[in-house]
């Protein structure tokens, strides 16, 4: 399982940092998200699938 951010549409709403902030965090200078871990365990999923979810300008997807 991979995290896949598109940079272009992301806008640094910080809706995957509120869902999963292990795993997100929006940097202040750049306005866009940072990906600690791109590679969540499988026991992460339903935790990141929600944070992918909730991106409403959907910069993420979780690819297998
Ligand atoms: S929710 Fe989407 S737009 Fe907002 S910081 Fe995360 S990836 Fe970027």
């Amino acid at each position: 399982m991979k995290i896949v951010v598109d940079y272009d549409k992301c806008e640094g709403l910080g809706m995957c940092e509120s869902m999963a902030d292990d795993y997100f965090e929006v940097d202040d200078d750049t306005d866009q998200v940072v990906v600690h871990d791109d590679s969540p365990e499988e026991s992460d999923r339903g935790h990141v699938y929600a944070a992918v979810q909730a991106c409403p300008v959907l910069a993420l997807e979780l690819r297998d």
